[in-house]
C-alpha cells in the first residue's frame, strides 16, 4: 500500500498527473492544451487494474487458497463504495474509505446480532443506509470534510524557496514571419439542429496581427471559436491552419499544431495552485510518461516546466499569486491565468474569448500591453470581445458577426463608420 501510494502521489503531481486531474471537470480545457483525453482515461483504467491485480495476487499468497467470492459483484460494489466514502480524487481517501468500511463491518458483524437478539446479516442493512446517505451528504467523500474539520494544511510541493525561475524549456514552435496567413476559414457553417449558429463565414488571421471578432450576444462568436479549435467541428466549409486542413481534427490535435485558447467561461482546476494550473499549458512541450513520473525520474523536466510557468505568470503579472489555489482568485485574475496557461504552450496562434470581461480599467490596459507585445513577437491573436473601447484601440482588423453571418470586415475606423455595423451592433448597444 505504501509503495502504491508513493507511486500514485508522484504520478499525480507530474505532467501526466495534471492531465489526469483534468478528467474531473476540465476535459475540454485539457484537450485544448493537447491532452488526448480518451487515451488518458484508458491509461488510468489500466493503471487501476494493475494495482487491483497486484492486490489480488498478494491476497492469494496470503490466503494460500483462492475462490471467486472476493472478486464477485458484491465486493466490487463494496470496493467502489470505499472509494466514494473516502473521497475519489484524494489519495488519503483510499486509506480512509477502506479503513472505515473494513473496521465497521468487523464491528457490526460482532455486535449487531447480539444487539438484535438473533443471528443475521444485519451489517448489510447498515452499509446500505450508508451507501444512500454518504453520497448525498458528502458527495466528495469524507477526506475533504476531515481536512476542513482538523484544519490540515495541504501544502503544495512548490514554494518560492524551491522553485527556480531560470531553467529553460525548449520552444515548441518556430516564429512565423509577420503577415503570413496562419488561419484561413472558407465558407464555414455550423448547425445545431434547426439553428444555423454560424453561416458561411470566411476570414483569415495572419502572423503578427490581432484580429477582433465582434458581434452582439448569440452572434456565433464562441461557436466559431469552438469549430476552429476542434471542440465542435464545422458542419460544412474548410478550416486551414498553417497550410494544413484542420476542419475535422480533434481539439488535442489542433493544439499540437500550435493553436492555444482561453474560454469564455473560465475552465481551471480550482483545487490546484495557480502555478500548477499554468503548468497544464506546457503539456505538449515535454514527454515524460507514466513510468518515469511514478518513479519521479522526471525532476529535471518538471523543474523546467515550473520555471517556464513562473515566467509566464510574471509576464501576465500574476506571479504574486503563484502559490494560491486557483479557485480563490477573482474572476478577472482567473481569466489572466487562462492566458498565462495558453502562453505556456508556446502557441503560434492565440484565441481569446472575451478576455477583458470582469477586468478593471488598469488591468485592461495591462492586458492590451501584453497583447501588443505578443503581436510584436509575431504571434497571431484572434480576439472575441464585447468592450468596444478595448477592441478599437488594440486590434489591426475587425470581423463583425450577427446572427451567425459575417456582416463586415475591415480596419477599426472603417468598422466604426460602417452603416450596416452601426445599425446592427453599435446602434443597438448605445
Ligand atoms: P456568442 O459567443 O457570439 O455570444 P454563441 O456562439 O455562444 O454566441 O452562440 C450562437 C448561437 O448558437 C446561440 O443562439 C446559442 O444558443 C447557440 N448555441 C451555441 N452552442 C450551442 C450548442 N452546443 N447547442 C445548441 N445551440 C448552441
Ligand atoms: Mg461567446
Amino acid at each position: 500500500v505504501g509503495v502504491a501510494l508513493w507511486l500514485c502521489s508522484n504520478l499525480l503531481s507530474s505532467r501526466e498527473g495534471r492531465a489526469i486531474r483534468c478528467l474531473k471537470g476540465g476535459r475540454t480545457m485539457a484537450a485544448a492544451m493537447g491532452v488526448n483525453v480518451p487515451l488518458v482515461k484508458l491509461k488510468v483504467f489500466v493503471l487501476a487494474s494493475v494495482l487491483a491485480a497486484v492486490s489480488g495476487w498478494m491476497y492469494v499468497h496470503f490466503q494460500r487458497f483462492v475462490n471467486p467470492t472476493p472478486f464477485g459483484l458484491n465486493y466490487g460494489i463494496e470496493y467502489l463504495f470505499m472509494t466514494v466514502l473516502g473521497g475519489a480524487g484524494f489519495l488519503p481517501g483510499a486509506i480512509l474509505g477502506s479503513g472505515i468500511i473494513t473496521a465497521l463491518r468487523e464491528w457490526l458483524v460482532e455486535y449487531l446480532p447480539a444487539l438484535v437478539g438473533q443471528n443475521g446479516n444485519y451489517e448489510t442493512v447498515v452499509l446500505a443506509v450508508l451507501i444512500i446517505f454518504i453520497p448525498h451528504r458528502a458527495p466528495d467523500g469524507l477526506w475533504p470534510l476531515l481536512v476542513k474539520f482538523l484544519k490540515i494544511k495541504e501544502t503544495s510541493k512548490f514554494s518560492e524557496a524551491n522553485v527556480s525561475t531560470d531553467l529553460l524549456l525548449e520552444r515548441k514552435n518556430a516564429n512565423h514571419s509577420s503577415g503570413e496567413s496562419l488561419l484561413v476559414l472558407e465558407h464555414v457553417s455550423k448547425r445545431f439542429g434547426g439553428l444555423l449558429a454560424v453561416n458561411d463565414v470566411s476570414f483569415k488571421v495572419k502572423a503578427g496581427e490581432i484580429l477582433g471578432l465582434i458581434g452582439p450576444n448569440g452572434a456565433g462568436k464562441s461557436t466559431t471559436f469552438n469549430l476552429l479549435s476542434g471542440v465542435n467541428p464545422a458542419s460544412t466549409g474548410k478550416v486551414t491552419f498553417l497550410g494544413q486542413d484542420i476542419t475535422n481534427l480533434q481539439s488535442y490535435q489542433v493544439a499540437k499544431l500550435g493553436m492555444s485558447r482561453t474560454f469564455q467561461h473560465v475552465q481551471l482546476l480550482p483545487n490546484l495552485t495557480v502555478l500548477e494550473n499554468v503548468a497544464i499549458g506546457a503539456y505538449l512541450r515535454c514527454d515524460a510518461g507514466y513510468l518515469k513520473s511514478m518513479l519521479h525520474l522526471e525532476r529535471d523536466e518538471e523543474s523546467r516546466i515550473i520555471s517556464e510557468s513562473i515566467r509566464m505568470l510574471k509576464r501576465v503579472g500574476l506571479d504574486k499569486h503563484a502559490y494560491t489555489l486557483a479557485g480563490n482568485l477573482s474572476l478577472g485574475d482567473q481569466r489572466i491565468l487562462e492566458i498565462a496557461r495558453a502562453l505556456c504552450s508556446d502557441p503560434v496562434l492565440l484565441l481569446l474569448d472575451e478576455p477583458a470581461a470582469g477586468l478593471r480599467l488598469k488591468e485592461k490596459e495591462e492586458l492590451a500591453k501584453l497583447l501588443q507585445q505578443l503581436r510584436k513577437e509575431g504571434m497571431g491573436v484572434l480576439l472575441v470581445e464585447h468592450d468596444m473601447d478595448f477592441v478599437m484601440g488594440l486590434v489591426d482588423r475587425i470581423v463583425v458577426m450577427e446572427f451567425g453571418e459575417k456582416i463586415a470586415e475591415g480596419l477599426p475606423e472603417e468598422i466604426q463608420n460602417n452603416p450596416v455595423v452601426l445599425e446592427a451592433y453599435l446602434g443597438s448597444a448605445d
